[in-house]
């Protein structure tokens, strides 16, 4: 089997060559290298469809070089689908093994396969973590020295580790919340894997503001990872059967929509249609499901955001766009439309905010110095920008964001635009 032979011709034909993506790729930006650009990358891709090159380390690497931002889809007047190349491209790169290695085996195995299958694992986890943070013990054995024993990427690993949250999604969440006032809709809500442990308060955030926007609220507490990072990262056989998983767990007839506020995991969730079309049993709930997934800022102004009436402490706030909102789902003005309706924000715009932060998903664990790069790049802008407040609408943004402005000792706070809708309500 070959992804890529596999794939419809038509998708891997589309790109015509003519370069205006290549301003907008981060990595060709970064190493003016022809490789590194979509461009070159989908003459790989094109090549191993062909059966003129194998997949071996060489395209492997490059395609994990890939940031997988989709800038290169927003730019090309040819409609390349770089989102299924992408995620064909590195499933092709795990299919021949070229990178495997007994300790990237085992790291894949107990984080993609291990860890994210079972909630109440990945919670164990986060419980662990919290603890291990909790009692200082994080910071005593990285002021010992001990982790430079470690190897380099396990010491990436851990400086990245988010700050877990005490209370997860169901300790604050019900799995049915009544609307305020009259209920005009009834929606779902996914609280994600990362964002569960690292960031339930904004998943409490989400259910407040649908709430005071009409909404009853719908909530399965054992919901899990929506399987995008393994779309992302070459297991795509094992993101079908997340996918599965996590329609088994919505009704969705009686449901107006499903809601997230995780750029990352929308962007991937809004293609359960493409991903298990060829499923009998669950093809056409995957085809109902995508219609009815919708971002959380994209949802509130299709139905009309509710104005807040007490008005903010002054704040300059700027806005970062999250890659896989603003070039995976074409979703840019309503989370500024968002921000605009809280009174007492003063909105400034962000240079370059659509350029990637280096998150991108587990980019910065597997590509440090890229990542850094384009984080410096980010913190840059930040700066100039003179904002007290960054908002971001992906967990993964919001942590790198949150890291680098901690290492660089700049008190700027980072937040998902719900939050701050959620605490005007609160006012
Ligand atoms: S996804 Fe991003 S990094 Fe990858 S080729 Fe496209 S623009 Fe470049
Ligand atoms: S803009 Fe589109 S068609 Fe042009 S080189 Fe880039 S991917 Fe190919």
């Amino acid at each position: 089997m070959s992804y890529l032979k596999d794939l419809d011709y038509s998708v891997v034909q589309q790109c015509m060559h003519c370069g205006m993506c290549l301003p907008t790729c981060p990595t060709y930006v970064e190493t003016k290298i022809e490789r590194n650009s979509p461009r070159g990358r989908i003459a790989l891709m094109r090549a191993i469809a062909d059966g003129q090159l194998e997949a071996k380390k060489a395209f492997a690497d490059e395609m994990y070089f890939c940031l997988g931002c989709l800038a290169c889809e927003t730019a090309c007047p040819a409609g390349v689908d770089y989102t299924q190349l992408f995620e064909m491209a590195r499933a092709e790169a795990e299919r021949s093994q070229a990178l495997s290695s007994p300790p990237r085996r085992l790291l894949r195995w107990v984080l993609l396969d291990v860890v994210l299958y079972k909630q109440w694992r990945l919670r164990l986890m986060g419980r662990l973590l919290w603890f291990y943070q909790g009692i200082g013990l994080q910071k005593l054995v990285r002021g010992s020295g001990l982790l430079r024993l470690l190897p380099k990427s396990l010491r990436v690993m851990e400086a990245k580790t988010p700050t877990i949250r005490r209370h997860f999604s169901p300790d604050l969440i019900a799995p049915e919340e009544p609307a305020e006032g009259e209920a005009s809709y009834r929606v779902g809500l996914l609280t994600g894997c990362v964002q569960d442990l690292a960031y339930s308060d904004v998943n409490r955030d989400t259910a407040d503001v649908l709430r005071a926007n009409g909404c009853v609220v719908i909530t399965p507490p054992q919901q899990g990872c929506c399987g995008s990072l393994h779309a992302h990262n070459g297991k795509y056989e094992t993101a079908k059967d997340y996918a599965r998983r996590l329609l088994d767990y919505f009704d969705l007839d009686r449901l107006d929509a499903i809601i997230t506020n995780a750029a990352g995991c929308g962007s991937h969730l809004k293609h359960f249609d493409r991903l298990l079309h060829d499923d009998p049993r669950y093809a056409a709930k995957a085809r109902q499901w995508s219609e009815k997934v919708k971002d959380i800022s994209e949802w509130l102004v299709e139905i009309g955001i509710r104005v807040p009436e007490k008005s903010a402490a002054n704040s300059r706030v700027t806005y970062h766009d999250a890659c896989h909102l603003c070039h995976g789902q074409k979703i840019t003005a309503q989370p500024r439309e968002l921000l605009a309706k809280i009174p007492g924000l003063d909105v400034v715009p962000l240079p370059e905010s659509m350029w990637c932060c280096g998150s991108a998903g587990i980019y910065n664990l597997i590509q440090p110095e890229m990542a850094d790069k384009l984080l410096q790049r980010k913190l840059d802008h930040i700066a100039t920008t003179g904002a007290t407040i960054v908002a971001a609408g992906n967990p993964g943004c919001l942590l790198q964001i949150q890291n680098g402005l901690a290492a660089r000792g700049t008190p700027v706070e980072v937040v998902h635009p719900v939050t701050l809708l959620a605490r005007a309500y609160r006012r």
